[in-house]
């Protein structure tokens, strides 16, 4: 469904030296023409990475503040991000909700924000391990997306990456069928409680140790709409291989 997405979430990594390698590696790879490719850079780097990047690739931030900016410390506005290239934000990452400690409702409204000023969201959801064990993973994933539906006027501009938290930086990636349950699921609640036509058109995209060899597979399901890659986003290759893995 829609375009083949992968964004690279590089959280938290890199210096400038090697981002510039890591650009340059991107700069020479061969990327599928029908795939939409972004990164997320720190957000100290976004100035050097889209000075230096193909535009081939769109820049994403990894957060951004929720409302218009001013005396907000430490905070990074929409509008900084447009005013420096930012095309999207990735907003309710996992670590953001279980490190950081942001809520639903707040990320709602964050994404709120991001879309009334024209940037794209990629809406994270999924659920911890201890969720998944005590059954209520899709109750999980339900409550975060109806979060976002609450919030936004609309749909047209979100990927929603689903991520299971128990998958997130550990190697253990999800099964091919564990995956495409989900998206399912997912698509068939933005169904339900959004429209058929959102739940046919939004990308469900999914993120949880993809790499370079288990990517083709994942691929393969039909309700995987590309990936959101953390770790193997860091390597210039290993990423075309994902971004290539397109079905
Ligand atoms: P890993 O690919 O390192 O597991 O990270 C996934 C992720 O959190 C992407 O946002």
């Amino acid at each position: 469904t829609g375009k083949f997405f992968v964004g690279g979430n590089w959280k938290c990594n890199g210096t400038k030296d090697s981002i510039t390698k890591l650009v340059s590696d991107l700069n020479s790879a061969a990327l599928e023409p029908d795939a939409d490719v972004v990164v997320a850079p720190p957000f100290v780097y976004i100035d050097q990475v889209k000075n230096s990047l193909t535009d081939r690739i769109d820049i994403s931030a990894q957060n951004s503040w929720v409302q218009k900016g001013g005396a907000f410390t430490g905070e990074i506005s929409v509008e900084q991000l447009k005013d420096i290239g930012c095309k999207w934000v990735i907003l309710g990452h996992s670590e953001r909700r279980h490190i950081i400690g942001e809520d639903d409702q707040f990320i709602g409204k964050k994404a709120a924000y991001a879309l009334s000023e024209g940037l794209g969201v990629i809406a994270c959801i999924g659920e911890l391990l201890q969720e998944r064990e005590a059954g209520k993973t899709f109750e999980v994933c339900y409550r975060q997306l109806k979060a976002f539906a609450d919030a936004v006027p609309s749909w047209d501009n979100i990927v929603i990456a689903y991520e299971p938290v128990w998958a997130i930086g550990t190697g253990k990636v999800a099964t091919p069928l564990q995956a495409q349950e989900v998206h399912v699921a997912v698509r068939d609640w933005l169904k339900k409680n959004v429209s058929e036509e959102v739940a046919s058109k939004t990308r469900i995209i999914y993120g949880g140790s993809v790499n370079g060899s288990n990517c083709a597979e994942l691929a393969k399901q039909e309700d995987i709409d590309g990936f959101l890659v953390g770790g193997a986003s860091l390597k210039g290759p290993e990423f075309a291989t994902i971004v290539n893995s397109i079905t």
